[in-house]
């Protein structure tokens, strides 16, 4: 029987950081993936020849001292991944859709709040007010630095309010709100349910800079295969863990994946869905309030998505990468509403991609959506769904299309759909638990599923542990490592690649 160190349960960006991370550390590893190939939400995929993004589009953090920045150097793969940085100027275009009104927010923290001033010069003080407590937050959680590093956030006032709460005290002003809060698309948690901490240490990497990087999630995966195998870190493809085995003093010995195989390791580390957690854990270990707690945990938003490109003909001279959020009301809460009949907001991400020679004007939208609007065929699979679910998607892009030919009308004839995602399509093909798009939702409260699981051996990290995006999915694996690894050690590993 084959003996590691650790076992990484799931293969998506968080596991692929824990994977890497440890075999940095010295640590013979062993990464599992369920589905037939390794990076997870970060896989893009082709249509037509086009390359399509799934979940991932663009990130913050990637300007030098940023803390994506500072991550991709300590795994020593900087150099293999391309920041495309967005326009500064107006990266994040918002448009109230209702009164035709575009707002166009650069980033920077300074030149936004300038921007904003502009917008709302009666709203000043509530403006800097906003962007003060958003650094506080930042300066104030370890954890999400990587040179100030501790297992936990350290909870502070923040954590215990929500954003809707702290906007409120700040400002009256729909619109302002809206756009202050707008990033919730990023996370997919309701205003009035996310903690303004959370909100804050998501978003303020995107306020200093908005990037795209060369080849999308791709680039990401092709940079951690060659890191992974230059260190021999094994890895399974079509494997999960069907039991666990030789359990003695709250610790499992053995671990029998789903092709009978058994392996050995001292611990192991899922990355996963904390629900797809609990169906591994034997259930005579796990208390009542565990179960309760994890059985509590709400998805955040799913999305319903189009993917389309423009007629390569046509020309348009300053097409850029950017993110155009359209409001069809400035009520976020609304809009993050799971049984919401009517339309929600609709990010479009545009970008430029360069294949075979060919160069592509990509278009994806990506509107909030949730099992409650697919409840009808949740228990159908991709491939094999009724013609009324084909229905329902058809009539959501002509929708979507409509909507997007409003703002767009040099669009029309031009925009050519080469294939639409639901809530469902992303559950079957990411191996996703319920096809949202950020895990848990994140609640103002919330203790989420992190670090030690009631076998002491086993550990919970991955976008539902910390934050979701891919800095938090990867902090969350540099976080939990950190028991792993002896503390001197692991501060050498972080220190040795930091600049200062
Ligand atoms: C439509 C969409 C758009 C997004 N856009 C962005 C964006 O622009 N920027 C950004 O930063 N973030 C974005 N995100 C969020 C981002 O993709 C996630 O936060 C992040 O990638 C999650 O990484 P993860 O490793 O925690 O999980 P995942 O990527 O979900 O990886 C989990 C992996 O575990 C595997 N798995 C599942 N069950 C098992 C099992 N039992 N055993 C073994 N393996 C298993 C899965 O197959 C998968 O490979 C987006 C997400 C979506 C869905």
């Amino acid at each position: 029987m084959q003996k590691y160190d650790d076992i990484i349960v799931g293969s998506g960006i968080s596991g692929l950081t824990m994977s890497l991370i440890l075999a940095m550390n010295g640590r013979k590893a062993l990464l599992l993936e369920k589905g037939p190939h390794i990076g997870g939400s970060m896989a893009r995929f082709y249509k037509q020849g086009i390359p399509f993004d799934t979940g991932f589009h663009f990130t913050g953090g990637l300007h030098k001292g940023g803390i994506l920045y500072d991550i991709l150097s300590v795994l020593e793969i900087r150099d293999m991944i391309q920041p495309l940085f967005l326009s500064e100027d107006n990266a994040n275009c918002f448009i109230f859709e209702s009164e035709n009104k575009l707002y166009e927010i650069p980033y920077g923290v300074k030149r936004i709040k300038q921007r904003l001033k502009e917008y709302f010069p009666e709203e000043a003080s509530a403006i800097d007010a906003y962007f003060d407590k958003v650094q506080y937050v930042c300066d104030h959680t370890p954890s999400m630095n990587l040179r100030t590093l501790r297992p936990e956030h350290g909870h502070i006032n923040e954590d215990f309010i929500t954003l809707e709460a702290v906007l409120n005290g700040l400002t009256g002003n729909p619109a302002l709100k809206a756009l202050l809060s707008g990033f919730a698309m990023c996370y997919g948690v309701k205003p009035q349910e996310i903690s303004f901490a959370n909100h804050s240490r998501i978003c303020l990497g995107l306020y200093e800079s908005v990037a795209r990087v060369r080849d999308g999630g791709t680039a990401f995966i092709k940079a951690f295969k060659t890191r992974l195998k230059e260190l021999n870190v094994e890895i399974k493809c079509g494997n999960y863990i069907a039991e666990l085995t030789d359990i003695r003093d709250n610790k499992a010995g053995r671990f029998v994946l789903n092709t009978g195989e058994e392996v050995a390791a001292d611990n192991c580390i899922f990355t996963i869905h904390p629900m797809e957690i609990m169906k591994v854990l034997p259930e005579k270990y796990l208390s009542k309030a565990f179960i309760n707690r994890v059985s509590s945990f709400e998805p955040s938003t799913g999305f319903f998505s189009v993917f389309a490109a423009l007629d390569p003909e046509y020309e348009e001279p300053d097409f850029d990468s950017s993110l155009i959020t359209m409001l069809p009301a400035p009520d976020i809460n609304l809009l993050l509403e799971p049984a919401l009949k009517g339309d929600s907001a609709i990010v479009l991400i545009k970008s430029i991609e360069k294949t075979g020679g060919k160069t592509h004007k990509i278009i994806n939208s990506f509107e909030p959506s949730s099992m409650k609007q697919v409840e009808a065929w949740k228990d159908s699979i991709t491939g094999n769904r009724p013609k009324e679910y084909d229905e329902y998607k058809n009539k959501k892009v002509e929708n979507t299309l409509n909507r997007i030919f409003r703002i767009f009308p040099e669009y029309k004839d031009r925009l050519k759909v080469v294939d639409a995602a639901t809530v469902l399509t992303f559950r079957d093909y990411l191996n996703n638990y319920d096809g949202s798009a950020y895990g848990i939702k994140q609640k103002v409260g919330q203790y989420s599923l992190r670090g030690r699981l009631p076998l002491h051996n086993l550990y919970a990290a991955g976008q539902s542990s910390l934050l979701p995006g891919i800095i938090g999915a990867m902090m969350s694996s540099f976080i939990v490592a950190r028991s792993l690894v002896k503390e001197e050690q692991y501060n050498t590993f972080l220190s040795k690649n930091l600049c200062s």
